[in-house]
């Protein structure tokens, strides 16, 4: 658990060091910290735009918006030995040939404004000895996803985790995402769909491949 530490400066108390001392004793206070900082953050945000946090429709929105950024948020507190779990499997599968997960549906945050962008990401790889259970990819997926992101870093690190745990002759993975903050403000473009591209080992090599695996997809 890391990152999403984030630290109450409202009253001073919360950084103490005996505080510290407390969540290192009591990890599961660090939720209960997390939680009452975000909250505590929101109620400033409301005020500052000129909002009465007290009214009835907003007095449950801190919560349910600490609640949301747990939920949207939740990769810091994953990582990857934990998700894939050793399910890795040596089978028999053509020399070369590749396996493709495609569609996965995921949802991030952009780190730039902290708006959401979602989309599609399609995995492939060539296994070397192993395979990975076909569950344990969307779950990589979510577990960058569910970050601050930009989408770009999303896409190698999906890759990079696939060649760390499953040492494949190769792998390939295409990211599509629509940014809600260029469709809500900016250049207020909608429906704009970015596509990126990361490349490891073989499909870094061999154009043929990338060519199969697009058809594979269907782009
Ligand atoms: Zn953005």
């Amino acid at each position: 658990m890391n990152t999403l530490t984030v630290q109450s400066n409202g009253n001073g108390h919360h950084n103490s060091p005996e505080h510290l001392d407390e969540i290192a004793e009591h990890p599961e206070l660090m939720l209960i910290d997390t939680h009452t900082a975000i909250e505590e953050s929101v109620r400033e945000i409301l005020c500052a735009v000129g909002e009465d946090p007290n009214r009835d429709g907003l007095l449950r929105t801190p919560h349910r918006v600490a609640k949301m950024y747990g939920e949207l948020l939740e990769g810091y507190t994953q990582d990857l030995d934990t998700i894939v779990n050793n399910a890795m499997f040596e089978v028999e599968y053509g020399e070369g040939e590749m396996v493709v997960v495609a569609d996965i549906e995921y949802g991030s945050m952009c780190e730039h404004h902290m708006l959401p962008f979602v989309g599609k990401a399609h995995v492939a790889y060539i296994p070397r000895d192993k395979v990975i259970g076909l569950s344990k990819i969307p779950r990589i997926v979510d577990m960058f996803a569910r970050r601050l992101q930009v989408q770009e870093r999303l896409t190698n690190e999906i890759a990079d985790a696939l060649v760390q745990v499953i040492d494949p002759v190769g792998v390939m993975v295409v990211v599509e995402g629509q940014h809600s903050c260029a469709s809500l403000r900016g250049v207020e473009k909608h429906g704009l769909n970015m596509i990126t591209t990361a490349q490891r080992g073989e499909f870094r090599a061999n154009p043929g491949l990338r060519e199969e695996y697009y058809r594979l997809i269907g782009k």
